[in-house]
């Protein structure tokens, strides 16, 4: 049971209340969709659920177990940001076996991991290049294998597709998709687009300035926006 539970998470940066209480269940095996403007603070939520932002207040449970106090490395998520953070001087594969080297793994183990997410990536012609070597799309899947090799029970991505151009946002998007079902594991990803959202979203969460201002089924938010704000967001304007 790897499902996500927030409760009354509050996170500020010194006198500034960025997230102001925020209740929120997410399912074992779910694909849920935070969106809002910029500056709500999708991006400090998610790293909270990381664990790489220590929360002020409330409780976070992460497969049944209260993970609030847990450091990053031990929560069973991993995170895929949106400016790639490939190390440069290595090639591909050592990219993608990274954490594995640093928290000890044998190199046989790390080599297995490696070559399985390599498969799901179709990453295999590419092991051996550098980043610079790479496209756009190419580096995100190297940044997804990363997360991969981990096997976390809950993958968070934090607007993976957005340096992508569109015909391969919506490539990359179908491939998301197929790794969900594949996996079978949770899935929290943060996005400006609306299309995203509606397409990949098993459960959307419109946050505003801190705030969950709704939650639902994309058809849910489409057809009941609660309000202007939301309808902005998904919804048909009423
Ligand atoms: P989003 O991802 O929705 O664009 P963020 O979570 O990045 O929003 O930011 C939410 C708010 O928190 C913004 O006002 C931002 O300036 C502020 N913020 C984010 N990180 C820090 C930090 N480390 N220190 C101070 N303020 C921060
Ligand atoms: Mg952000």
């Amino acid at each position: 049971m790897a499902g996500v539970i927030l409760s009354e998470v509050k996170k500020q940066f010194g006198n500034v209340a960025v997230i102001k209480g925020v209740d929120l269940e997410i399912a074992d095996g779910e694909f849920c969709v935070f969106v809002g403007p910029s500056g709500c603070g999708k991006s400090t939520l998610l790293r909270s659920i990381a664990g790489l932002e220590e929360i002020s207040s409330g409780t976070m449970r992460i497969g049944g177990a209260d993970m609030t106090n847990v450091g990053p490395s031990d929560r069973g998520v991993a995170m895929v940001f949106q400016s790639y953070a490939l190390y440069p001087h290595m090639t591909v594969a050592e990219n993608v076996g990274f954490g594995l080297r640093m928290t000890g793994h044998p190199k046989a183990e790390i080599e297995r991991r490696t070559a399985r997410a390599a498969a799901m990536l179709q990453l295999e012609p590419l092991l051996q290049r550098k980043p610079s070597q790479l496209s756009g799309g190419q580096r995100q899947r190297v940044a997804i294998g990363r997360a991969i090799v981990r096997d976390p029970k809950v993958f968070l991505f934090d607007e993976p597709l957005s340096n992508l151009d569109a015909a391969l946002r919506v490539q990359m998007r179908t491939e998301i998709t197929k790794l969900h079902q594949d996996l079978g594991v949770t899935m929290i990803y943060v996005t400006h687009d609306q299309v995203e959202a509606m397409t990949m979203a098993d459960q959307i969460v419109v946050l505003s300035a801190g705030r969950i201002e709704q939650a639902g089924s994309p058809l849910e938010l489409y057809h009941r926006p609660r309000n202007m704000f939301v309808a902005g967001f998904i919804g048909s304007p009423k």
